[in-house]
């Protein structure tokens, strides 16, 4: 399959969610969004990270070593259970690279304001750094308690609830939601 006819999918409300999810299940496959140094390039310019240094040849197996870590992470914490010490050492090494060095961002339209990672002068490095930054700020916080798994037992993709009532159900009311819902039409007609 060409992955560059699968869209990435940006539903986790956490850039170290959505880049976890960069593996999906299409046609009841597990499918890698991350085949090569191009897709790296594009899931991070969609995430407002150009990356303009040459990728080396430990680049993309890194980034796929940090996704791997955050997952794990990240599933442990859904299951309330602790995760294996060695993604902890992966995300820890890349959260070295972090710099500290941040921007203050306005909103056009309120005039609120936010402090966000410097995304001008990116590097792959920089880039697994802010990523291993947003998931351990997310692990470490009360928020992470928000972190769900798709409803459909098929589905991969985890997300952050961040709805007001927390019951937030699938990664998508297009994809997911909306197949349960025919599955439940389908069973209701044929009852
Ligand atoms: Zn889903």
């Amino acid at each position: 399959m060409q992955t560059h006819d699968i869209h990435f999918v940006f539903v986790g409300n956490n850039a170290a969610v959505d880049f976890i999810n960069t593996e999906i299940v299409s046609r009841g496959e597990l499918v890698d969004l991350l085949q090569n140094d191009a897709d790296l390039i594009r899931w991070a310019r969609e995430t407002g990270f150009d990356i303009k240094s040459r990728l080396t040849a430990g680049d993309l197996p890194a980034a796929k070593q940090l996704r791997a870590a955050l997952k794990e992470l990240c599933q442990a914490r859904i299951d309330q259970r602790p995760a294996g010490r060695s993604s902890l050492v992966v995300v820890n090494q890349h959260l070295q690279n972090h710099a500290t060095h941040e921007v203050l961002e306005a909103d056009p339209d309120t005039g609120d304001y936010e402090l966000v990672p410097d995304k001008a002068a990116s590097s792959v490095t920089a880039l697994l750094a802010n990523l291993a930054h947003e998931g351990a700020v997310l692990l470490a916080s009360p928020q992470a308690t928000q972190l769900k798994r798709c409803g459909n037992p098929e589905c991969v993709l985890i997300f952050l609830d961040t709805s007001r009532n927390q019951k937030r159900r699938w990664c998508s009311m297009d994809t997911c939601g909306n197949r349960a819902k025919v599955a439940k039409h389908y069973r209701k007609q044929t009852r």
